[in-house]
């Protein structure tokens, strides 16, 4: 089945002007910003790639959507209808809409993680990182040797090294809360993870009882990837693919600004009643009272 397009298959009808910069003048910029991206103002930075969060432009359907959106203060029309699509593509039982992947993040981390635990993962995210180290905890990077190496070709170089996982849970089981993949790897490069090793880390976990999350901000991606090279998943369609990805877990935490194609939001959508409780009431206490929370955190 041949994938092509001789145009994109859309009509872009909105611009945004840029500043030209000269060379002098971006050396000059991250020279005084001491070569940290983060500290450049954007209108020194002519071709923007710090980020995939947010950068796409969203449809005229999108946009139109917004206007009718039902703003009501409680028993949002919008939030069923957001809560139905994510429990079709996840099958996950509680759903909790959040701002960015960042609050989905923060919101998990802090309702399960004591000081001391341990996150496997293949690669966290900076934020996912940043958000379990600030509760005291490790996040441990398990992703393949290939993963490592720019280099080299290899189908899924995102995928976890379960022998890893084998030890880490083995050694550190009891310091282990839940068990992260992410998906695709972003940070290692935006790798896939392919099902087969989904389903061996979804064995391990069942071994040593322990929940799988996936950092799914690019599970679309992630199965397309699986579509086109693994075998026997040629015919799937890429849904079905991420049905599969997401039934083999028990929860995630998504940003809508990537493979949701949107400008803003994210969730975290999980099966546990107890940790999802935890969640909701940490996602309530932000909205309710933003000011008091943890200024200038993530
Ligand atoms: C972007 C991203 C996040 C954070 O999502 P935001 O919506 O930018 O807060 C977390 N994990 C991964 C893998 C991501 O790609």
């Amino acid at each position: 089945m041949g994938f092509k397009t001789i145009i994109e298959p859309f009509r872009i009808k909105s611009v945004e002007a840029l500043r030209f910069t000269d060379e002098a003048t971006r050396r000059r910029a991250l020279e005084e910003a001491g070569g940290n991206v983060f500290l450049l103002r954007s209108d020194d930075v002519l071709i923007d790639l710090l980020t995939d969060s947010g950068t796409g432009a969203m449809s005229a359907t999108q946009w139109g959507a917004l206007m009718q959106g039902d703003e009501s203060y409680a028993g949002s029309r919008s939030f069923y209808r957001f809560q139905s699509v994510v429990q079709d593509l996840t099958g996950f039982r509680h759903v909790i809409p959040t701002h960015q992947g960042r609050a989905a993040e923060r919101i998990l981390f802090e309702s399960v993680l004591t000081v001391g635990d341990v996150v496997p993962n293949n690669n966290h995210f900076d934020t996912t990182r940043a958000n379990i180290e600030v509760e005291g905890a490790e996040a441990r990077d398990l992703v393949i040797p290939e993963g490592r190496v720019p280099s080299l070709v290899h189908p899924f170089k995102g995928n976890v090294d379960l022998a890893a996982l084998e030890r880490t849970l083995e050694t550190d089981g009891v310091r282990v809360p839940l068990v992260m993949v992410t998906v695709t790897n972003n940070s290692g490069g935006g790798q896939p993870v392919s099902l087969e090793n989904l389903r061996g880390v979804r064995a391990l976990c069942d071994r040593f009882g322990k929940p799988l999350f996936l950092d799914a901000c690019r599970f679309a991606e992630n199965a397309w990837f699986i579509k086109q090279r693994e075998a026997g998943q040629a015919d799937q369609t890429p849904k079905a693919i991420a049905q599969a990805m997401f039934g083999l877990a028990d929860g995630c935490t998504m940003s809508a600004k990537k493979d949701g194609l949107a400008n803003i939001g994210g969730f975290l959508a999980l099966n546990d009643d107890a940790w999802a409780d935890k969640g909701t009431h940490a996602a309530d206490s932000d909205r309710r009272l933003p000011h008091l929370r943890r200024p200038g955190g993530l």
